[in-house]
């Protein structure tokens, strides 16, 4: 009898370029499997509705044949390998701290059943935990990472496989779509690969000049299907020029993702932690004004126009451009003197792309507590800011439409007074050490 193997997707929902698919199936017979995990009931509803879309993809790739199950995947990945007695379980490896913990315990599972679980490639074009130093030791700084992430570099794409006779069993079929309220653009591959080409053949030659102004497109937007393994950054990856600057920039951009990752593999704490230690002794204001200062940022009615209009783009459209997310970072932090976890968790509640690892060194990066791009003493200016990125207004007035009527409100602070007591804090916290 041939033998039989199950394809536990995770965050690879795709069929092309998936190593672990290919490898499930040189095995044998394949199930394709996703576990809807109660854990991920938390997470906010356009994540959980994109999610519900690159499942329906999925399965309309497969034929209708991805089997869905709800549960625990500690106990429903080894029941149904039982139940179709299959001798091998095939992952793409997971680097995040809960899900490297699920999965230690899913092994474990597994072998006490005399399977296994097998992990094969990541979501990241170099797995965590393998840019090292000379001696071994990884990075903390990104530049000299991304050098030798470069010359460690990379498999190039696999193609899907010919339509494979799936393995059939009974499925939980997918949960209702939560209604997120947003427009999400189709997340079949197709589309997604199309949406790759479209930017690739007409922005990215670009994309150095134009990236950091909000009010164009002037970047990819595939964050949210990479953040679901759609797309594989190692297929941006092949079809994008390192010769040219402008490729070589966004493949810059593609490094970040797997430093983040792999500071976090590396350090799991950091996900809620100060990546640096010396900064838990800075003040913070955590109280009934500053919560109420939250709810102000929250709702993009601080008074700064690009502040504001950054945070209405990303609650009405679960999206946010990058410049815009570094800026409404800073003022929280530097402006509003408030915790960067407030920030990353709302962040993390609104974002289609919303990742564990991504967003909040990116918010570390923001506080100056992180890895050392940012020292805390760089306090970003919204008006200058936005006068530098958005010079015409366009992007805050999409945003905005009551802008320079009087309902929209005055700045609710005097940034040069908060950037003086951030920077006193920041003074008291070295004077401590
Ligand atoms: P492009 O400019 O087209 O870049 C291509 C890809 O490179 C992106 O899709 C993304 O996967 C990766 N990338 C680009 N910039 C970064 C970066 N600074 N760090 C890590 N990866 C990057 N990105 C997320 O994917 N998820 C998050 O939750 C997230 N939270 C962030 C929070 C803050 C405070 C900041 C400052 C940045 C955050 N980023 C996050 C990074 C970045 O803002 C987004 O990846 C980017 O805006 C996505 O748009 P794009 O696909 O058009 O990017």
């Amino acid at each position: 009898m041939t033998s039989r193997a199950i394809m536990w997707f995770r965050r690879d929902l795709r069929l092309r370029d998936n190593p672990a698919l290919g490898a499930a199936l040189a095995a044998g017979d394949v199930l394709p499997l996703f576990v809807i995990d109660p854990a991920f009931d938390g997470a906010g509803a356009p994540r959980q509705a994109l999610l519900h879309d690159c499942l329906r993809a999925l399965d309309g790739a497969t034929g209708g044949a991805l089997i869905v199950r709800r549960g625990d995947p500690v106990d429903e990945v080894p029941a149904i390998a039982d139940e179709i007695d299959a001798s091998t379980v095939f992952v793409a490896k997971d680097f995040g701290p809960y899900g490297r913990r699920r999965d230690e315990q899913v092994a474990d599972t597994l072998v006490g059943g005399g399977r296994r679980l097998r992990g094969v490639g990541s979501p990241y074009a170099v797995e965590p935990g393998r840019v090292v130093k000379d001696d071994g030791d990884p990075y903390s700084v990104f530049t000299p990472f991304s050098r030798r992430w470069r010359d460690h570099g990379w498999d190039d794409p696999i193609d899907a496989p010919r339509s494979p006779d799936w393995i059939e069993a009974p499925s939980d079929g997918l949960p209702e779509r939560p209604d997120a309220g947003i427009d999400i653009p189709s997340a079949t591959e197709e589309n997604v690969i199309a949406r790759w080409r479209r930017f690739r053949d007409g922005g990215l030659d670009d994309y150095g000049n134009r990236r950091n102004f909000p009010a164009v497109e002037g970047t990819s937007r595939l964050s949210p299907y990479l953040k679901y393994g759609v797309v594989h950054p190692r297929q941006l990856l092949a079809e994008s020029d390192a010769r040219n600057e402008s490729h070589k920039t966004f493949q810059s951009e593609l490094a970040w993702r797997d430093f983040y990752a792999d500071v976090l593999h590396r350090r799991p704490q950091t996900a809620w932690e100060n990546l640096d230690r010396r900064f838990d002794a800075i003040e913070l204001d955590t109280d009934a004004a500053a919560r109420e200062r939250f709810e102000r940022w929250c709702a993009g009615r601080t008074g700064f126009p690009i502040v504001d209009a950054g945070m209405r783009q990303l609650v009405e459209s679960g999206w946010m451009h990058n410049r815009v997310r570094m800026i409404v970072a800073s003022f929280l932090v530097k402006d509003l003197h408030l915790p960067w976890w407030w920030g990353a968790r709302f962040f993390l509640r609104h974002l289609l792309d919303g990742d564990l690892a991504s967003n909040n060194h990116g918010w570390q990066w923001a506080a100056g507590t992180g890895t050392d791009a940012a020292p805390y003493f760089r306090v970003f200016n919204p008006t200058a800011q936005g006068e530098r990125w958005d010079p015409d207004g366009e992007y805050v007035a999409r945003w905005i439409p009551e802008l320079g009527t009087s309902d929209y409100p005055d700045p609710m602070v005097d940034h040069k007074a908060e950037r003086e007591e951030a920077l006193a804090r920041f003074q008291a916290v070295k004077a401590r050490r």
